[in-house]
């Protein structure tokens, strides 16, 4: 049994083959997968693949990447977090990385936007689905402020040094590794990966991007999450049935997902 963390179903190159999509997942024991929301506009589609699909879950959230949307309200994000099948608050966070011609001071609207999330993520008692780009000591002051130490959830994609990690695992986060820890030039991120406790570790494929090796440039899917789980279990020394077993539970006891 594997679950993929973080994807993406509602986006181009799956949304429009989604019986496929599904069934590659059942042919590599992916069982679940939760459905990533990226702004209000979207919620309804994806929403509505985590009813038609068994297995597929769904989040509510604004991604920090996109500026000229509408702007979320706290009860926008707690009415939605309500409905059957949804179990997570993202994705959010912080994305310093495009910043064009402007600075770190003019981005109080992405940390506005972020804390709107975690205010309705404690409301709701739901976890946080946190993507971080250029900006992890932001990110996780502001979680740890607004969170007041009831925040909780994942740091999604993780690509950051050990003590970001270290910090974020103090916090009580998770951290969910993607296709990119295949990447033969992630030897930084695989020292990172080997480090995080068992228990505290989700595996995604953030489809239809990062689509890991040896389908690295095609379009990626959540089948793909066997190859993460393989190459973590090679990198700890475990069997790829115990790597996935373990990422499921975690995933079960975070999202408190019932199925
Ligand atoms: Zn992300
Ligand atoms: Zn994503």
């Amino acid at each position: 049994m594997l679950t993929d963390s973080h994807c993406h179903l509602a986006y181009p190159g799956l949304q429009e083959r989604l019986d496929e999509v599904l069934a590659h997942m059942h042919a590599r024991g992916v069982t679940r997968a939760l459905n990533i929301c990226t702004t209000l506009e979207e919620f309804d589609a994806v929403h509505a693949i985590a009813m038609r699909y068994p297995g597929i879950w769904a989040s509510v959230g604004v991604h920090p990447d996109n500026e000229w949307v509408r702007e979320p309200t706290v009860a926008d994000l707690t009415e939605r977090a309500a409905l059957l099948r949804v179990i997570g608050i993202g994705e959010t966070g912080l994305d310093y990385f495009r910043l064009g011609d402007r600075t770190v001071a003019d981005m109080e609207w992405q940390r506005e936007r972020f804390r709107t999330h975690i205010r309705a993520a404690l409301q709701v008692d739901k976890p946080l689905i946190i993507h971080t780009r250029a900006s992890a000591d932001d990110t996780l002051a502001i979680l740890a402020e607004e969170g007041q130490g009831r925040a909780r959830g994942v740091m999604h994609c993780f690509t950051e040094n050990w003590s970001i990690a270290k910090h974020a695992l103090d916090l009580g986060f998770y951290i969910s590794i993607a296709g990119i820890v295949t990447f033969k030039n992630a030897q930084a991120l695989r020292d990172v990966a080997v480090k995080v406790p068992a228990d505290r570790l989700l595996i995604e494929t953030d489809s239809p991007y990062l689509a890991p090796v040896p389908h690295r440039g095609k379009t990626n899917e959540p089948a793909y999450v066997a190859h993460v789980a393989q190459c973590l279990a090679d990198l700890r020394g475990v069997p790829v049935d115990a790597m996935a077993q373990q990422t499921s539970d975690n995933f079960t006891r975070l999202f408190r997902c019932d199925e």
